[in-house]
């Protein structure tokens, strides 16, 4: 037993940073929050290794004044509270004074503030809560925070951080949070060193939206605005922002993102009532695309609920949900009737305008089409690069031929489409084919985004021998970025939680088991080609799948411009093509 004792302070602090900070993606809310509560109107984040080596914050806002910097960096001190009755008309992200001394106890922090009111700036760099060394610095006016080596002196945190994926998947979706709820702000997002996300500050909620979603989303997005009057006070309560028309759905509601007053929150009631509104529009156990903005009086809301503020509570929560969903239900409602008139509606809500307004054909995906720009945008990691290049326009530059422009004349067996060219006759397999495209396109989607779309499945759990428990273990991290979420769960069973989009359900375990025969192979080429080249063969067409014309066209059209378009990628021939020559030779034979 030991004697009661009050905890020494650099303890007590690393307790408190538990709550406040249990995650890379944390730092980052708190360090974004703050540059919001100081003003700032340009902030650039940095993050090496999913914030576990390096986080860095630098933002124009006010800075902190010198004879105050330290007073920053210390447990309960804030600027921007004062009483408990100040809780109840809170204007700033932050007031519990928590975050910046959390952050500094279980990290290696560098701090570079100057204050616009003051000449000289500080530098000050702190270690697991100590100070170990501070001087006068020149700094432009502002604030650079310098996290590095998060958690390092809290063993028990290190070993349950995610994935670098994961993390920075969440760090993601935080910067693009704030983005959207402050579209004044420019915001740079910067994973280990490439930029994936940057918002223009244009002050327009449609022009973060547009880069969090995509332009192709965004088209099936409705705008929405709606006010409700708090009977007892007259205030009221507004609601704008987007929700997807009917035709746009996914599976989970992860992509129904709330603001209320500035700051997310997850209320599983104004979830509810986004996707009530759309009643009987949507098939059961679908759900819409939803950014809204609720706006309500700052007395009417308790943000003081939760560590990480995620939660909210309302003074009276029937008004809010009502407000929600009258909001919601107009907005959809008079898509649907306005559709009626004019197939491109949706369009005209287009805040900006004209280079938007293209007219979109929501049939352009034929079956066979892979709908990988759709692919990109249903993980939640939403990379920057296809979406850098909206001002030019829809879609990207044609890629250079690799074959003759070739017309399909039909299929046979099943198996193999005819076409012909310039040069003569094509025989073309249809599945080495489509495995060649397919390879083709995920590879380049690899380029673009760290991780492949996922599709979420119910969970199912798979024994394995110890020595394949081992094997899969070891590649858990490549598999994630491949889009098989696998699960440790007891010694030598795994969970399956989530496969590559583009592939079917199915079986979901025989999918697993060929995995493990890939890792166990012995073999030079990259294991991620080869774990490519297995899933563009499962997700391709089979040998016996009747095609269409269209679906038999598209498949020739990407061959036409794939590389190496004569061998599917593990090596099997696409195409075998007959001249004119030869053919005449074989037919002339018997007359000789
Ligand atoms: P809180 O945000 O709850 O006040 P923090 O620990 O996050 O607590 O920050 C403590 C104080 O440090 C803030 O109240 C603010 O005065 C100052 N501060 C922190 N970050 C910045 C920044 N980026 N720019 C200006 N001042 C800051
Ligand atoms: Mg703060």
């Amino acid at each position: 037993m030991m004697t009661i004792q009050i905890l020494p302070d650099d303890v007590i602090s690393q307790i408190a940073a538990g709550e406040v900070v249990e995650r890379p993606a944390s730092v980052v809310k708190e360090l974004i929050e703050n540059a919001l509560d100081a003003g700032a109107t340009h902030l650039h984040i940095e993050v090496v290794a999913g914030g576990q080596k390096r986080i860095r914050i630098s933002d124009d806002g006010a800075g902190i004044l010198s004879d105050e910097v330290i007073l920053a960096l210390t447990r309960h001190a804030t600027s921007k509270l004062r009483s408990a009755t100040d809780l109840q008309h809170l204007r700033t992200l932050g007031f519990r004074g928590e975050a910046l001394s959390s952050i500094a106890a279980v990290s290696h922090t560098m701090l570079i503030t100057r204050h616009r009111d003051e000449s000289v700036g500080t530098q000050i760099r702190i270690e697991g809560g100590h100070i170990v060394n501070e001087k006068p610095i020149g700094a432009p006016a502002g604030t650079v925070l310098t996290i590095e080596n998060l958690f390092y002196n809290t063993p028990a945190r290190l070993k349950f951080l995610k994935s670098e994926t994961t993390e920075k998947r969440n760090i993601n979706a935080i910067v693009m949070n704030y983005a959207m709820a402050y579209p004044t702000v420019r915001f740079v997002l910067v994973h280990d060193g490439r930029e994936i996300f940057r918002s223009g500050g244009s002050g327009q909620l449609a022009d973060v939206v547009v880069k969090v979603l995509g332009l192709d989303y965004f088209k099936e997005m409705i705008e929405v605005e709606g006010e409700e009057r708090i009977r007892e006070t007259g205030d009221s309560i507004t609601v704008t922002g987007f929700v997807s028309q009917p035709s746009l759905h996914r599976k989970d509601r992860t992509r129904i993102i709330l603001f209320v007053n500035g700051r997310v929150v997850q209320d599983s009631g104004l979830t509810y009532a986004v996707t009530q509104a759309y009643h009987n529009l949507l098939d059961k156990g679908r759900n819409p695309y939803a950014v809204l903005m609720i706006s309500v009086p700052t007395d009417f809301v308790d943000v003081n609920v939760h560590p990480t503020k995620a939660e909210v509570r309302f003074q009276n929560t029937n008004v809010v949900f009502s407000a929600v969903q009258r909001a919601v239900r107009q907005g959809v409602i008079g898509f649907s009737q306005s559709e009626r008139h004019s197939h491109y509606a949706a369009h005209e809500v287009s805040t900006t305008g004209s280079a938007w307004a293209l007219p979109y054909d929501r049939n352009r995906q034929m079956d066979m089409e892979m709908p990988l720009d759709e692919l990109a945008h249903a993980g939640t990691i939403h990379t920057g690069d296809d979406i850098q290049d909206i001002p030019e326009g829809i879609g990207r530059p044609e890629k250079p031929r690799t074959l003759p422009l070739l017309r399909v004349v039909g299929q046979i067996g099943a198996a193999y489409i005819v076409a012909e060219g310039p040069a003569g006759l094509y025989l073309i397999d249809q599945h080495a084919a489509h495995t060649r495209v397919l390879y083709q396109e995920l590879t380049e989607l690899l380029g673009q985004q760290e991780q492949m779309p996922q599709r979420q499945i119910e969970s199912q759990t798979i024994d394995v021998t110890t020595n394949e428990a081992k094997i899969l273990e070891k590649h858990l991290e490549i598999l994630e970025k491949l889009g098989f979420v696998l699960e440790a769960f007891g010694v030598s069973t795994f969970l399956i939680r989530g496969i590559p989009a583009i592939l079917k359900t199915g079986d979901i375990t025989q999918h697993v088991w060929s995995l493990l025969e890939i890792l166990a192979e012995k073999s030079s080429s990259p294991l991620q080609d080869r774990l490519l080249i297995h899933i563009a063969a499962q997700a391709a067409v089979k040998a016996g799948q009747l095609l269409n014309e269209d679906d038999m066209k598209s498949l020739v059209r990407k061959l036409e411009r794939c590389p190496d378009p004569l061998s599917s990628p593990n090596g099997q021939a696409t195409l075998i093509h007959m001249s004119a020559d030869q053919l005449q030779r074989q037919f002339m034979r018997g007359n000789n």
